[in-house]
């Protein structure tokens, strides 16, 4: 299936590893150039230049903090300055937590507020004009199956994924007039090199795997947990004109990990 992205500019936040790198390299398979953005410039400038000799697209990575104004508004200039505009934006950049309700300050509400939603609002308002001068354009916003089956242990992930859902719905009602298509993944438990890491941490590097199993077993009829890969794949169709009529929605992929219809 051809899906029409070659030379279209994508956008990828938080594209320096695990899913959204995997999504940015998906972008580049396709043929599409990238702009990445994340903190850790050295991590972010290796990615680029790995996407673009595998490739042989145009990748460059932007580095900055996109739970501020100021990182968001860098990253649009940057779109603007490199490539003359942006077609796709993949709001990726996003952390889990770890607290109670009772215990939680309200500065660590705020920063996952300005992380996972605040960013998605932001870089929105940026990027739409230029996608609209462009001729129309997608957004995917990925939150999480947390969004809507909570993880116990951390409500502050699990609200303010759950609020990025619903202020992608809003969103795509208000930009289909404008020819953009916005929708949401929620994906489930995928292996990406910070689940490994937990788990070395909590259990130690010789335990790691048998962790993550149980994890798997515990949470995923599929009893493994995703590959990066099988991830991006749907990411980059459903940013494609292959998937005109898909808008508005929030779509699992997350081998059954979702309890309810
Ligand atoms: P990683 O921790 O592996 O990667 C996160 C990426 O986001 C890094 O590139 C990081 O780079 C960047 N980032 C984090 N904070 C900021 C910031 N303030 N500004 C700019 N970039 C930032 O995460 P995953 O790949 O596991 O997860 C990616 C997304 O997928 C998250 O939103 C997560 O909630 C969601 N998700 C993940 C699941 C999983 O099982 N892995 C399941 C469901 C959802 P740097 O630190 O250099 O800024």
């Amino acid at each position: 299936m051809d899906l029409g992205l070659t030379d279209r500019i994508a956008v990828i936040t938080g594209g320096s590893i695990g899913i959204g790198l995997g999504v940015a390299r998906a972008f580049a398979r396709e043929g599409a150039n990238v702009l990445i953005a994340a903190r850790d410039r050295e991590r972010l400038d290796q990615a680029a230049a790995a996407i673009s000799r595998d490739f042989g697209v145009e990748a460059v990575g932007h580095a900055c903090d996109v739970a501020t104004a100021e990182g968001c508004a860098s990253l649009v200039a940057a779109a603007r300055e490199v490539f003359g505009g942006a077609d796709i934006l993949v709001n990726n950049a996003g952390t889990g937590s770890n607290e109670t309700i009772l215990e939680a300050p309200d500065e660590k509400w705020q920063a996952y507020w300005d992380l996972h939603v605040m960013a998605a609002v932001r870089l929105a308002r940026g990027f739409a004009p230029m996608m609209q001068a462009r001729g129309g354009g997608a957004i995917l916003n990925n939150a999480s199956i947390c969004a809507t089956q909570p993880l116990w242990y951390e409500p502050i992930y699990n609200v303010t994924k759950a609020a990025l859902v619903m202020l992608s719905k809003n969103m795509a009602n208000e930009f289909i007039p404008l020819g953009i298509r916005v929708n949401a993944i929620s994906p489930g438990l995928i292996r990406t090199p910070d689940w490994v890491k937990t788990a070395t941490q909590l259990t130690g590097a010789d335990k790691a795997e048998e962790y993550l199993q149980s994890v798997a077993d515990e949470h995923a009829p599929i009893k493994r947990f995703g590959s990066v890969e099988e991830l991006a794949d749907f990411f980059v169709f459903l940013c494609s004109d292959r998937a005109s009529y898909s808008v508005g929605a929030t779509y699992f992929v997350d081998g059954g990990m979702l309890r309810t219809i």
